[in-house]
């Protein structure tokens, strides 16, 4: 068995993947059944960091425990922010600013997708935003 590092291209999460070799990882790849455990992204690269060789079941029960757990945890976070904020879908940035620069506007907790260039500029006007990292209903 070897252990991979592998990062997800959309949401940075660096998670732990286990593989019988190194072509196997490979072919995951090539055939895009390697997906982030958090954004279910299939832009999921190997890190540069050096593999760990280990024959041991027990880590990878135990790294399967701590994506359960991450998991859960995640579902819960989703569910306030869901209960407390407006979704504003694709639009988030464009809200976001009318938030901010229009005083009448109600000044309400919005949730949404945004880019990561997005995300740079409306930190460039002053805009704090929150990222965090979703999962979709679908996964278990
Ligand atoms: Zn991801």
């Amino acid at each position: 068995m070897i252990k991979y590092k592998l990062i997800c291209k959309d949401c940075n999460n660096i998670f732990d993947s286990w593989f019988s070799n190194s072509k196997e990882y490979e072919k995951l790849k090539k055939r895009k059944y390697l997906n982030c455990h958090i954004c279910d992204s299939r832009k999921v690269e190997k890190t540069l960091m050096s593999p760990n060789i280990l024959n041991s079941p027990d880590l990878k029960t135990k790294d399967t425990n701590k994506i359960k757990e991450i998991k859960s945890k995640l579902r819960e976070f989703k569910k306030f922010i869901k209960n407390n904020f407006k979704y504003v879908g694709d639009n988030f940035a464009h809200e976001a600013r009318l938030i901010h620069y229009d005083p009448k506007k109600e000044k309400k907790a919005i949730y949404g997708k945004a880019s990561q260039k997005e995300i740079q500029d409306l930190k460039q006007e002053g805009i704090k935003t929150e990222e965090f990292p979703w999962i979709e209903d679908k996964e278990n």
